[in-house]
């Protein structure tokens, strides 16, 4: 497969109209019996959480968050989203919470950033931005989970890789993610991706969140919230049918995996 070779310094490949892919995520949502709530609203945007229950009376159901879309030039992330929710294949013994685009307005620009130019994944234990305020508390409220997917793409990249922060030793879900991938769109050879040591598309990051002044929604999430999570990456200079279907693959993976 071939890199279309747009990216120049940042991501320049195709954008998306984020005011119909959020009409078209809920949409989707409400057709397949998700509870919608707003947690967030500044002008004509919102920020919502996505929230379904395991089939009744499913002994142990296991509780998955997802979460997509807080770089507005990764726009696969929100697609993918879409697809997941337009596709409606979850196992039936999964709680499932997913907030589907953390930072719409910044779609509106292609940028990382947000209106104020803030990077959102940078504002998880000292936050300045309202929406990564409203989504702490949001989040404050909600159980622990099992398992927790953060969806992004990497605009420089030679192919899909992810972050694995599993700290207690789970059955790792990176292998299997890879090798599905793998099928789908190319994986990331590198021995060092984002100047981390790398294998197989595979990051695991030795690092003690609370040495970082600025977390991402990662590092809030390994320490508050679960003991198991990936950050995907999809590598945003090939076509975008190819990324979105890797982080689709890459969901429709972990989520069959960690059901059975
Ligand atoms: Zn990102």
């Amino acid at each position: 497969m071939q890199r279309l070779g747009k990216n120049a310094g940042r991501y320049l490949g195709d954008t998306i109209d984020i005011r119909q892919v959020q009409r078209d995520i809920e949409l989707a949502a409400v057709q397949h019996g998700w509870t919608s709530e707003t947690f967030f609203e500044s002008h004509e945007f919102k920020l919502f959480a996505l929230t379904r229950n395991s089939k009744p009376e499913t002994p142990n159901p296991k509780r998955i968050y997802l979460s997509a879309g807080i770089h507005g030039d990764e726009p696969a992330s929100p697609l993918a989203a879409l697809q997941l929710l337009q596709e409606n294949r979850w196992p039936d013994n999964l709680d499932l919470w997913f907030c589907p685009c953390l930072n719409p307005i910044g779609f509106t620009m292609n940028t990382r950033e947000n209106g104020h130019g803030i990077d959102l994944n940078r504002e998880y234990l000292n936050t300045v931005a309202e929406e990564i305020k409203a989504h702490l508390k949001w989040l404050e409220r909600q159980p622990k989970f099992d398992l927790c997917l953060l969806l992004h793409e990497d605009w420089e990249s030679h192919g899909f890789y992810l972050y694995e922060q599993n700290p207690d030793g789970r059955p790792s879900l990176a292998e299997p993610m890879i090798e599905a991938i793998s099928k789908v769109c190319p994986i990331d050879p590198n021995e060092i991706i984002e100047g981390r040591p790398a294998q197989n598309g595979i990051i695991r990051p030795n690092l003690d969140p609370r040495t970082r002044p600025q977390w991402p929604e990662a590092f809030y999430l390994i320490t508050n919230k679960t003991r198991q999570s990936y950050t995907l990456e999809a590598p945003s200079d090939y076509p975008i049918e190819t990324r979105v279907n890797a982080l689709v693959t890459a969901v429709r993976t972990a989520t069959d995996l960690i059901s059975k």
